[in-house]
């Protein structure tokens, strides 16, 4: 019998890779561009048509190929990126493969005139299914233009596989969005059946990210900064309270190549934790810069996987710096910082009114200038009291409204006895639907969602006390009893020291029975305290299985929601001035613990455009 091997021919071979590395016109485009990149391109226009179905340009004013190398790019391992395995390990280039032109090439119809700078005339080659139709001189630019013309041509399959139009435009939209945000000194333009879709100017990234995403994302963004001796972390991040449904605003890069991590990205999610509700996600855009030898980027042929040697390393790091920037930023500590302790809970005065710290604020301080004077270089204290409630009101006079206090169930909050001997910062406010506090300052308009306020209020007074200040006990003479599950009494019992601090005397008598000999003095607890108990466990376990929240501040989360709506109305100026100041001396006082929005600020401005 004859022998059956043979040797694929290069057209076939090239059409079967071209299969990892080609699987839809966006893909083309990141190679393409990527390409355009490593040619050290100071602009960069893509030209689509008809979602790429028809043509992919790329126009670079990059080093151009000589009149041999723009035939050698075609073929297949050509690149002139690498040249033994062990350059792996110091990639500074997006490519490396050499098997980008040599896929396309395989597949559609492609045109590339290029030129080098010293070179008095260009280049022209035309290539088609792997087979050249024409290669000659030709007048053309410095740079190189790049066409692809009929993609899949030869694939029907492929080209039956893909989506509509505004789909396969949508995955462009999205490689050139991570090509562009990382590479923002580079000027782009994208243009789709002749229409201009975007035109970025060479940038810092900021104000990369601000051209692409919108103008209503610059002030929703944390710088993010953090260098160590095998890492440096760069870029900008979403404040908590802006977080969304959907993750498009997500990119992590690593070695100015975006990428898709697991771990990494859980690494940034995960230091959201109790900032943002369940479901949501913050943006991101972080750079990491490391020492290449330290990853492999060839693990897929689209190099869009990473491997970190180690990881967990890289977690941590990178988890401690979203927490820290998150924290310096929002000018206000977090509860979570591990390496904050010196301005934990202990800065917190326990009874209320918090003293509210008196600052010289810099009403130039811009923490998103590029300047040296870093807002970091800030003492802890220091950014504690940026968002004090005396200074949000340094020009306050307040507009009269008329007041309505709201109708609402027991229990006291402690409100500021000497409240009085303060001249009240807001002389008038306004209650609405039994829920928003609303007060007019001098310009803006301060809408605050009261039994969220009282959320976070009741859990730093909370957890202050379980760390601190105990709550005293009340012991009442005739113990009530309640009644639990196994599972709820063993969770009780778990928690019961910390339960005592809050100021409960919970004493187990019989098999899940507890009897409740005391109570908070300060309060009256004259609700169902079994259904209170049990709500309240519920919640402890959720937080536990969902964030595994430390035992104290889950308790103090899940005491907080539960009392937060029985707290005593506001009925007068006093007690709405008290209520500010307790609620501005929080460690944050624009998010709830369990992530929701407490207040919004609304500009005059903003009020007037309503009525244009
Ligand atoms: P790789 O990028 O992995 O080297 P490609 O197939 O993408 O492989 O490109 C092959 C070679 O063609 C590159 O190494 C580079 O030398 C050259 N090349 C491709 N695009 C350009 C361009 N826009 N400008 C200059 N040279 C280019
Ligand atoms: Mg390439």
């Amino acid at each position: 019998m004859d022998d059956i091997i043979h040797l694929l021919s290069d057209a076939v071979a090239n059409q079967i890779a071209a299969g990892e590395v080609i699987q839809r016109p966006a893909s083309a485009v990141k190679e393409l561009l990527e390409n355009s990149i490593d040619a050290e391109a100071t602009q960069i226009q893509l030209v689509i048509k008809d979602a790429g179905r028809t043509l992919i340009q790329v126009c670079d004013d990059g080093k151009g190929m000589s009149f041999n190398d723009a035939r050698l790019c075609f073929e297949r391992h050509a690149t002139s990126k690498i040249t033994k395995a062990d350059d792996l390990f110091a990639i500074q280039t997006k490519g490396f493969r050499g098997e980008a032109l040599a896929s396309v090439a395989a597949i559609a119809h492609v045109e590339i005139k290029t030129k080098r700078p010293a070179d008095e005339i260009g280049t022209l080659l035309q290539i088609e299914g792997s087979v050249v139709k024409e290669h000659a001189p030709v007048a053309t630019q410095d740079g190189t233009i790049i066409s692809i013309k009929n993609l899949f041509f030869n694939v029907p399959a492929r080209r039956n596989f893909l989506k509509s139009d505004a789909t396969e435009f949508a995955n462009i939209e999205d490689e050139f969005n991570r090509v562009a945000i990382i590479h923002h000194q580079i000027g782009f333009t994208l243009i789709h059946n002749g229409k201009i879709i975007l035109q970025l100017q060479p940038s810092n990234l900021k104000q990369r990210i601000v051209a692409i995403f919108g103008n209503n994302l610059k002030d929703k963004l944390y710088p993010i900064e953090q260098q160590t001796d095998f890492i440096k972390i760069s870029g900008w991040i979403g404040k908590p309270e802006n977080a969304k449904k959907k993750k498009s605003e997500q990119f992590l890069f690593v070695n100015h190549r975006y990428v898709r991590h697991n771990l990494l990205h859980f690494a940034i999610e995960s230091a959201y934790n109790q900032l943002i509700p369940e479901g949501h996600h913050p943006a991101y855009f972080i750079s990491l810069e490391v020492n290449p030898a330290s990853i492999d980027i060839n693990i897929s042929p689209t190099k869009v996987d990473v491997k970190f040697q180690n990881d967990r390393l890289f977690f941590g790091v990178l988890n401690a710096s979203v927490k820290k920037a998150i924290g310096e930023f929002s000018l206000v500590p977090q509860l979570d910082f591990d390496y904050n302790q010196e301005l934990d809970l202990n800065n917190v005065p326990q009874n209320a009114p918090l003293k509210v710290p008196t600052i010289h604020i810099d009403p130039n301080f811009n923490p998103f200038s590029s300047n040296k004077n870093h807002p970091s270089a800030f003492s802890k204290k220091e950014a504690r009291g940026i968002q004090n409630w005396d200074n949000f009101l340094s020009s306050i006079k307040a507009t009269h409204v008329e007041a309505t206090p709201i109708a609402n169930n027991p229990v006291e909050l402690d409100f500021d006895e000497n409240a009085e001997d303060k001249l009240p910062s807001v002389e008038s406010y306004l209650i609405v639907y039994q829920k928003y506090l609303v007060v007019a300052l001098q310009n803006q308009l301060l809408v605050i969602h009261i039994t969220r306020a009282q959320e976070r209020i009741l859990y730093d007074t909370y957890l202050e006390a379980i760390k601190n200040k105990p709550i005293t006990v009340q012991q009442s003479m005739f113990p009530e009893t309640i009644t639990l599950s196994a599972a709820q009494s063993e969770m009780l019992l778990e928690i019961n020291d910390e339960f005592k601090k809050l100021g409960y005397d919970f004493e187990p008598i019989n098999h899940n029975q507890f009897a409740i000999n005391g109570t908070p003095s300060s309060e009256d607890e004259n609700g169902d305290i079994q259904a209170m108990i049990e709500n309240l466990l519920d919640d402890y376990k959720s937080n536990m299985m969902s964030y595994s929240v430390e035992r104290d501040k889950n308790l103090a989360l899940s005491l907080s929601k539960q009392k937060r709506a029985l707290i005593k109305p506001l009925n007068n100026v006093l007690e709405v001035n008290a209520f500010l100041q307790q609620l501005f001396a929080t460690i944050l006082p624009s998010i709830t613990p369990s992530g929701e929005k407490i207040y919004e600020i609304m500009t005059e401005e903003a009020v007037n455009k309503i009525f244009g």
